[in-house]
């Protein structure tokens, strides 16, 4: 690569090699500015092997000034060195070399001259200051990143003296910089938070980091201010722990919403239990005189000897004060279940037996249905409230009832597998979609109100739910639009001895 070496440079003391080994760029041009030398870190520098004695005063592809506009070739530090007889000191460059790469450089031109004083040429050094200068642009950027932040960012060390202070810290503490630095943090730290500081540095000094911390601090006028605290250890060049940033942020419009919300769901829940507590008090107070209906038209049904036109309208009066009664009963459970308090009596009982009776019962009082039973032969034995179970099972048969007006069949199916039994009332009617599946067990929910002189609140299968889930059971519905609907249940049979 080097193919002459300069009159002043090769006095024999210096072989061509020795500069090829040396990491620094260096060389040389004859008193025209045409190049004569450079080493291997200069052509890896530039990026490029420039042609000796024909390229003038350097070797870079483009050269720009510091602000990045483009210098001419004459004006390069190495040609002003030449044409001013005078070494050129601390002016940086931008070169770009052919690949695209730009880069940072310091070169320090110095003429070359005979004894007699004539001019013979200049050698060039040329230093790589990119990394340099891209650190201090990055230094900078976060510099202005935390002089400008909303956040409050301070730094100390770790006998807690403030060592710096951003203008974020500034509007939240109401301090300026002058006024705290060198101060100790406890400025900012109330009284019965004291100890906080302590911890805070005990962790920071076994290298941990405190993140969204949620405290409280106090401005210059004495005021609390609710902040989230984010704190890690600052270190020194050699890795040791000196000192902590923090950056503090103030939470008051946070805490306000929340405070504000809880305020909103506290009121809510009062709201809430007091419609429970009315819900509770209205279905107590219509049960007994609904009840005393009742018992009075039993009478009239029993002693009076009716006309059948009067009888028949007798029948329906008491048909729909049962519908009354069994609407109102249902809302009292559904209070008790708010309370905690629906009562349960558990006995052991014949699962087939219990579901034989209530079908039966169902199927005489809706003889236009077809319900078609299938239960395994011999006794299925629970260990549950009978009376409870049957409500369950009355409200599955009447909501295929009321639910599928479209046709006149179901099927009511029992299986027994791993000592549980699983009842299923399946439905042909419209369907239930799936979004809606989700929902059906919630407490009022209605996909829609039941058709005719069906009645309902939607709150059967709320009841139903909290029933099967007390038996350690399970409840659950399948069902696609058009196909109609099977909804199921599953409790632990009662283990034999
Ligand atoms: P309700 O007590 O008013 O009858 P449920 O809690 O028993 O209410 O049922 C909730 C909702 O689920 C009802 O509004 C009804 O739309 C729907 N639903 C229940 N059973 C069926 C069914 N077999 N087919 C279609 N929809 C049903």
């Amino acid at each position: 690569m080097i193919t002459k070496i300069p009159a002043n440079l090769s006095s024999g003391l210096l072989p061509v090699e020795l500069f090829d080994c040396l990491p620094v760029a260096v060389y040389t041009c004859d008193h025209l500015g045409y190049l004569t030398f450079y080493n291997k870190a200069a052509a890896d520098l530039w990026g490029r092997e420039p042609e000796l004695g024909k390229e003038l005063w350097c070797g870079s592809w483009k050269i720009f000034w510091p602000d990045g506009t483009p210098m001419a070739l004459d004006s390069c530090p190495m040609a002003r060195a030449l044409k001013e007889g005078l070494p050129v000191i601390d002016e940086e460059i931008i070169i770009q070399c052919p690949d695209g790469t730009m880069k940072n450089l310091l070169p320090s031109p110095v003429p070359l001259f005979d004894q007699l004083g004539v001019l013979q040429g200049a050698v060039n050094t040329l230093l790589d200051i990119t990394e340099q200068r891209q650190g201090e642009k990055k230094q900078a950027m976060l510099a202005a990143i935390i002089e400008y932040s909303e956040d409050a960012i301070v730094s100390k060390g770790l006998d807690g003296l403030i060592t710096s202070w951003n203008q974020g810290a500034e509007k939240l503490f109401g301090y300026t910089e002058k006024e705290v630095l060198g101060k100790h943090i406890s400025l900012l730290i109330p009284k019965d938070r004291l100890d906080e500081e302590n911890l805070i540095i005990d962790r920071v000094r076994n290298n941990k980091n405190i993140e969204h911390f949620e405290t409280v601090r106090i401005t210059k006028n004495g005021q609390s201010v609710p902040i989230s605290l984010t704190v890690s250890p600052i270190r020194d060049q050699k890795g040791r722990i000196i000192g902590a940033s923090k950056i503090a942020r103030d939470i008051s419009m946070q805490k306000q919403s929340e405070a504000q919300l809880q305020k909103l769901y506290d009121d809510i829940q009062i709201m809430n239990s007091r419609k429970d507590e009315f819900i509770g008090m209205a279905s107590h107070e219509l049960k007994t005189p609904v009840t005393s209906i009742d018992a009075f038209l039993q009478l009239v049904q029993r002693s009076l000897k009716l006309e059948d036109k009067d009888k028949e309208l007798v029948f329906k009066a008491r048909n729909q004060v049962a519908k009354l009664i069994s609407l109102i009963s249902d809302l009292l459970d559904v209070t008790k279940i708010q309370t905690g308090k629906l009562p349960y009596t558990f006995t052991s009982f014949d699962f087939n037996d219990l579901l034989k009776e209530v079908i039966e019962v169902m199927q005489q009082n809706h003889p236009g249905h077809e319900i078609n039973l299938d239960h395994p032969a011999g006794m299925l034995n629970v260990y549950a409230d009978k009376q409870r179970l049957e409500q369950v099972i009355i409200n599955l048969v009447s909501n295929a009832i009321k639910y599928a007006p479209n046709t006149n069949k179901m099927r009511v199916a029992v299986l027994e597998a791993q000592h549980r039994l699983q009842l299923s009332v399946q439905d042909f009617g419209p369907g239930i979609e799936l979004p809606e599946q989700e929902h059906i067990f919630s407490r009022f929910y209605q996909i829609k109100k039941p058709s005719g002189n069906a009645s309902g609140l939607g709150i059967g299968l709320y009841i139903s739910k909290e029933i099967i889930d007390r038996h350690q059971g399970k409840i659950w519905v399948e069902s696609s639009p058009g196909k109609g609907s099977t909804f199921s249940f599953e409790l632990p049979l009662q283990l034999q001895n």
